[in-house]
């Protein structure tokens, strides 16, 4: 077994997790970022790529943090940004008449007596994002599960199992980051039990359609169509455009047992649904030569009952566990504000990093799940076999 003492240890290699490793090292607090998983492999890959600012709906913090602290910090990384963002909002709510309108691009059909406005919403490119955030991080990262030594008050020490099989390694520490994602929920109750905390947290399931066609085949302007209930972000990569394309849901479930890598079961009903309000809106889909799709489910950890509601705080019973939630990619940047106020209240910055017995080994960037070597593409005949309900669905 290995020691290291260290002033914070943050466990859930996530966005959230690398954007508070890469806060608190810039603060000089020495770290270990604790990950049971590739990074990112967990939600953050799961997910569109989507700075959503809550449509506006939300209040101004979401909008204000994405366009004032998010964006540049992903642009000084080097990220390209995609602004082209559109949404058609529901009918008759005066507060959207004010944003500029837009024009979908041939192809797109806007349903009758609605129209287009654009958003000042943004996309990136996600697996690039967690490079960006990890790029010389990686020795501070231990690969495998992170189990606490709680004293009834404070976590005193993190244990690691390396995932490889490796010799233990002990992280003495004075303050935790519980980044973990879907995982949190299950290690703060393993500490203090249910407490009105964490009934607060729930995890949503949703679904995500991939449609992938070569460049120039499909339009590239993302998408949130209200009345359709639909989001499509579309991604100019290197090689294709993909549309991460999810039906709408406010609220819905909750799940209590999700596993830490928020991968879910499919619900074919909810991808038939998806499929035919995907039709409405782009009805020339099925011609599009070199057409593939895809389709996965995961978790998404939300506060309360709507999406993009940020919690950074102590977990309730404890002196030294901080529980951090984005809930949203936008929420890592406002929660690593509130998680430097309170470590600094529970240690001083020791300055230096010393070396992590085990740091690096067997850390890589995960994949998105469309790019995984299980994930299934099909064409769209083999599309409509699998969901031969599409078929039979009005398409108007
Ligand atoms: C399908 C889907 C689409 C989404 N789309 C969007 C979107 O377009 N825009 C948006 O703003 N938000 C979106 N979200 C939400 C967003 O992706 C998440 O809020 C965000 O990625 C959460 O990041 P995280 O770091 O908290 O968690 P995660 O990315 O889930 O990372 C947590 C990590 O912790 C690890 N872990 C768990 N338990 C332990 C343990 N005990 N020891 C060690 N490691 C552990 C897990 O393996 C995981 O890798 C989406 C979510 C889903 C599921």
């Amino acid at each position: 077994m290995s020691i290291a003492d260290l002033d914070v240890v943050i466990v859930g290699g996530g966005i959230q997790g690398l954007v508070a490793l890469n806060t608190l090292v810039a603060e000089g607090y020495s770290c270990a970022l604790v990950s049971d998983g590739d990074l990112g492999s967990g939600q953050t890959l799961h997910s569109h790529g989507y700075l959503s600012t809550g449509y506006g709906m939300f209040g101004p913090e979401l909008p204000r943090a994405s366009a004032e602290v998010v964006q540049p910090y992903l642009m000084k990384r080097g990220l390209g940004l995609s602004h082209d963002w559109v949404m058609i909002p529901p009918p008759n709510q005066p507060m959207f008449e004010e944003l500029p309108a837009a024009t979908l691009p041939d192809g797109f059909i806007v349903p009758p007596g609605l129209s287009a406005v654009r958003l000042a919403d943004a996309s990136f490119p996600k697996r690039g994002l967690v490079e960006a955030l990890s790029h010389n991080h990686h020795n501070r990262v231990l690969r495998g599960h992170a189990t606490p030594h709680w004293n009834g008050e404070l976590v005193e020490a993190i244990s690691v199992r390396p995932s490889d099989g490796g010799k233990e390694v002990v992280l003495s520490t004075k303050a935790v980051v519980v980044a973990a994602g879907c995982g949190s929920k299950r290690f703060v109750q393993g500490l203090v039990g249910q407490t009105p905390q964490t009934k607060q947290i729930n995890h949503r399931r949703v679904h995500m359609i991939c449609v992938q066609a070569p460049h120039g085949s499909l339009p590239t302007t993302s998408i949130a169509a209200m009345p359709l209930g639909l989001m499509l972000a579309a991604h100019d990569q290197k090689d294709n455009v993909t549309w991460y394309v999810t039906p709408m849901e406010m609220g819905g479930p909750s799940y209590d047992d999700v596993p830490g890598d928020a991968a879910g079961e499919i619900d074919p009903e909810v991808v038939v649904r998806g499929l035919v309000s995907l039709l409405t809106l782009y009805p020339r889909l099925p011609e599009i030569d070199g057409l593939r799709l895809g389709c996965y489910a995961g978790y998404r950890q939300d506060i309360g009952d709507r999406p993009g509601n940020p919690m950074c705080e102590l977990a309730a019973g404890t002196k030294n566990v901080i529980i951090a939630l984005p809930s949203g990619l936008v929420g890592p940047w406002l929660n690593a504000i509130t998680v430097i106020e309170i470590v600094s209240g529970l240690v001083d910055p020791r300055g230096s990093q010393p070396p992590l017995p085990g740091g690096g080994a067997g850390v890589r960037v995960g994949s998105a799940v469309e790019d995984r070597p299980d994930f299934v593409w099909m064409g769209w005949n083999e599309w409509l076999r699998e969901y031969p309900q599409i078929s039979g669905q009005p398409v108007s």
